[in-house]
């Protein structure tokens, strides 16, 4: 009897153990918030999901007639499926704009921020950055004729559109501190506005306002960009061991001559 009752509290000690040692293994697991293997999480989900723009024609613009979105962001989400799964098809696409793409990534609702998204030492407090992969600067977007002919045009009484959670405003009310600023919720809404003639200019990425060029040609860039874009994935907060890999995976697409592929694909002009 006294046997049995000593074999049972080891029994309950072992699993007593097992369970504590279970628990804290999932504690220790996240690492700053982060799953620690973000590679392993991916595999085993079978897709790569990506907070990409949809309104942001040449880098993640949702063509309304195919409902394809397509871009030079985007092309890079599919090089990175690629290189996790083999195949460039097991990726998801999610809309993100400038403002809500980092409380999404935050949220655990994608794994990356590939949109157009400048490096900044305030947005690196949040995410962890990749290495540098395109470089845009600052410009205005005016339709042709305008007065305005570069940023020393953009004085008191000028009225610039800008994007909600972009550099972009902040930039301009730094260098143009007596113009008003109007800020939309996305690069469609801006873009509609400049055209109904809410405002005078529109300032983004030169990128950018290529892409808005292209697709209306009574609208055109002014001046020299007057800013540094330089853009990078955006990935979880201390999440290294995942920006280390993001970071292998375009130098790969460098040396192999796949990231000039895509940038002469998408971007005429620079
Ligand atoms: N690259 C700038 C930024 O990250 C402007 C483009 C954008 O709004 O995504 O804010």
């Amino acid at each position: 009897m006294r046997h049995l009752k000593n074999k049972k509290s080891w029994l309950l000690a072992i699993i007593l153990v097992l369970v504590i040692s279970m628990l804290s293994a999932c504690g220790s697991d996240k690492t700053g918030g982060e799953s620690k293997d973000t590679l392993s999480a991916i595999k085993k989900r079978g897709k790569l999901v990506v907070g990409v723009k949809y309104d942001t024609n040449l880098f993640g613009y949702k063509d309304p007639s195919s409902g394809k979105v397509e871009g030079f962001d985007i092309d890079i989400a599919k090089a990175l499926a690629k290189k996790i799964f083999g195949d460039e098809k097991k990726l998801e696409l999610k809309e993100v704009t400038s403002k809500t793409r980092v409380q999404m990534l935050k949220n655990g609702d994608i794994d990356a921020i590939i949109a157009t998204m400048t490096i900044t030492e305030d947005r690196k407090k949040e995410v962890n950055f990749s290495d540098v992969y395109f470089k845009a600067g600052q410009s205005l977007l005016v339709k042709k004729g305008s007065k305005i002919q570069g940023i020393d045009d953009v004085k008191k009484g000028t009225k610039v559109l800008a994007v909600k959670g972009s550099t972009s405003v902040q930039n301009i009310k730094d260098k143009s501190p007596d113009a008003q600023v109007l800020e939309f919720e996305n690069y469609a809404e801006a873009f509609t506005a400049l055209k109904a003639g809410k405002g005078d200019a529109l300032t983004t990425d030169n990128s950018i306002l290529y892409g808005m060029a292209d697709q209306d040609s009574n609208y055109q860039l002014v001046g020299q960009p007057f800013t540094d874009e330089p853009y990078g994935i955006a990935l979880n907060k201390g999440d290294d061991k995942f920006t280390k890999y993001v970071n292998k995976f375009l130098k790969e697409l460098k040396d192999s001559g796949e990231y000039d592929k895509i940038k002469s694909k998408w971007i005429k002009e620079q």
